[in-house]
């Protein structure tokens, strides 16, 4: 592991620096603990629809995509439930370097945000949206999300747009932005080749004048209220495609026991011998069966997904997979987790040969609670005891379950929520 150096500025913004010299680029990510979770009443989707604004224009940065293209940068932004991220891969050069934190400081502090803007983005987070509503399992989880979390923000999607972000005013957005992109809610991370002493002496120039506004802030702690019964779902799409799934509530991101959910599901689900390969995959009922273990800042999940089989029927497909999980979870093996150690490690060693990679984990890792979980979670994985998976797999239990069916054999006439035009 080659060594990061972290620190604070006095306004708050988290600093977290990995230069390479023999790396041919440099990638430049920052994180804003801004994300759907953050977002009051009448600001549902802003995070996301923010993203989007303040990716094109700030008043010293025109059309930001065009000259980062021009550069020959790779680069993008997202929004999820905890947080916003963007980020540039440039050329290795020190004007590169000047350029990308010049314009992220901008768009900390001087993002341009119009009416015309408003309009134009709008449309695109409408059309991103329909098409995420389409396809695949995503309708699915994100209906169950609902309510396996009804008390929590981690039941809303970040599109917000059924909740009216259609009407969405600039003044809003303009105060949203205000609260939530200054230096005490960012980190931002830089990794490859650069000399650690440019860089520091231009986060001193561009980041430090900047204003931490935590002050203003008025936080609200979110309530999770523990589950005691089943919660089930079922979604009618005629004519679409059928998925059945299972939400276990499970531990923040940054809990020790995360990686040995990590374990469990893979144990579960992701080789050739694993009982829903197995019970599932192999024997036709199922053309797809999958999990993965959701990683968040406040509590996670563990979910598993399948696929109907031609013909087969998905409640009967979603009562086998709610058995066969429940049943196999204490039955992981010494060698199902070496299995899942040795496949672990070598994804952190891939992480590790990748300083873009690297670097945006940096600033992920940040957000769910400390970055040198980056040190951390590959030593908890090869440390990681049997007896550890065991006791998370007593989690999967059915009162600690939401089931959910997106059924094209439904005769409600009802259509699935995002159907609606
Ligand atoms: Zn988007």
């Amino acid at each position: 592991m080659r060594p990061v150096t972290s620190y604070t500025l006095p306004n708050g913004l988290k600093v977290l620096l990995y230069p390479d010299v023999r790396e041919p680029t440099l990638t430049v990510n920052v994180v804003y603990k801004t994300g759907a979770k953050h977002e009051g009443p009448r600001e549902y989707g802003m995070a996301h629809l923010l993203e989007h604004m303040a990716f094109q224009n700030t008043q010293n940065f025109r059309d930001i995509p065009r000259e980062l293209e021009r550069r020959g940068a790779r680069f993008n932004a997202n929004t999820n439930a905890d947080r916003t991220t963007y980020y540039e891969t440039l050329p290795a050069s020190p004007q590169n370097l000047d350029y990308a934190l010049a314009m992220e400081a901008d768009r900390m502090s001087l993002a341009l945000l119009t009416e015309s803007a408003l309009q134009q983005e709008l449309v695109a987070v409408k059309k991103e949206w329909e098409n995420s509503g389409r396809s695949g399992f995503q309708p699915l989880l994100q209906e169950m999300m609902a309510i396996a979390y009804p008390h929590h923000p981690y039941g809303r999607d970040t599109f917000g747009l059924e909740a009216g972000l259609l009407q969405a005013r600039l003044e809003d957005i303009q105060a949203f932005y205000q609260r939530r992109y200054h230096p005490g809610l960012a980190v931002l991370s830089i990794g490859g080749a650069f000399a650690i002493e440019d860089a520091q002496r231009l986060i001193e120039k561009y980041f430090a004048p900047l204003l931490n506004r935590t002050a203003t802030l008025d936080e609200r702690a979110f309530e999770l209220k523990p589950q005691f019964s089943e919660r089930m779902i079922v979604i009618p799409k005629p004519g679409g495609p059928s998925y059945v799934g299972l939400i276990y509530r499970a531990m923040p991101g940054a809990d020790p026991s995360f990686v040995a959910a990590q374990a469990l599901v893979h144990c579960l689900s992701s080789h050739r011998d694993s009982p829903l390969q197995k019970k599932l995959i192999q024997t036709g009922l199922a053309r797809e069966a999958f999990g993965f273990v959701q990683q968040s800042v406040d509590e996670g999940f563990i979910v598993f997904m399948a696929k109907p089989g031609p013909g087969r029927d998905a409640r009967d497909l979603l009562q086998r997979l709610a058995r066969l999980v429940e049943s196999s979870a204490g039955s992981c093996q010494d060698k199902d987790l070496r299995r899942f150690q040795a496949e672990n490690t070598a994804a952190w060693a891939d992480v590790n040969r990748n300083v873009r990679a690297f670097t945006m984990q940096l600033g992920e890792f940040e957000v769910l609670g400390d970055w040198r979980l980056i040190q951390k979670e590959p030593i908890r994985s090869q440390e990681l005891r049997l007896e550890l998976v065991k006791n998370v797999a007593r989690w999967l239990t059915p009162h600690n379950r939401t089931a959910g069916v997106l059924d094209p054999k439904s005769s409600h006439s009802l259509a699935g929520r995002r159907d609606r035009p």
